[in-house]
């Protein structure tokens, strides 16, 4: 517990993104609730989930937003230039709308997942927070013997983009917790 009672001094908005099934429901379910589920079911909408955490003596409110559904597939050139009108743009920018921090999940045994990584920052950098904190994370990290993207590869990436990066199991739990609190402490570096 926050010591001094339920007294949240910062509410922080994170989100989660990247394809289908590459884990980020299961990172929120260990984060939030140190859980797990192997036969975990496709999420439907748009939910959050929270877990409050001491950082540097403050109590801090972490609200991590998961999504799925048919709207949030990969984005693709014709899905930004359809968002000036419709749907798409509406939900899109809900989801972004007050974000400080974003997950940004690929499948370390799906090459297409990591693939599809730069997509997924444009849509990011079009409408979240021009000083958002984000993380690329490698999940499946416990699937070495199927490993699709060299740890190397990603690295460069995130270095080239000015990411953070770790790879995580949520699975086994290895990572999850320093991915949000890495993320976390240097949104309040920036916010506090
Ligand atoms: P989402 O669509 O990105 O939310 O993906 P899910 O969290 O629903 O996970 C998709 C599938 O991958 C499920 O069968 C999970 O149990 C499995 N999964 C998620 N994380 C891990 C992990 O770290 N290791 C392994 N081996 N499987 C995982
Ligand atoms: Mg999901």
């Amino acid at each position: 517990m926050a010591g001094g009672g339920d007294k949240v001094d910062y509410v922080f908005k994170v989100v989660l993104i990247g394809d289908s099934a590459v884990g980020k429901s299961q990172i929120l379910a260990r984060f939030a609730r140190n859980e797990f589920s192997l036969d975990s079911k496709a999420t439907i909408g748009v939910e959050f989930q929270t877990r409050t955490l001491v950082i540097e003596h403050k109590s801090v409110k972490a609200q991590i937003w998961d999504t799925a559904g048919q709207e949030r597939q990969v984005p693709s050139l014709s899905a930004f230039r359809r968002s000036d009108h419709g749907g798409y743009r509406a939900v899109t920018s809900a989801y972004y709308r007050g974000a400080l921090g974003a997950l940004l999940v690929y499948d370390i045994t799906k090459r297409q997942s990591f693939d599809h990584i730069p997509r997924w920052l444009d849509e990011l950098r079009g409408h979240a927070d021009k000083n958002i904190v984000i993380m690329l994370v490698g999940n499946k990290s416990d699937l070495e013997e199927e490993r699709a993207v060299s740890t190397e590869d990603a690295k460069e990436f995130a270095e080239k983009e000015n990411l953070f990066f770790l790879e995580t199991s949520a699975l086994q739990a290895t990572n999850v917790e320093n991915a949000f609190q890495t993320v976390l402490t240097e949104i309040f570096k920036i916010h506090s």
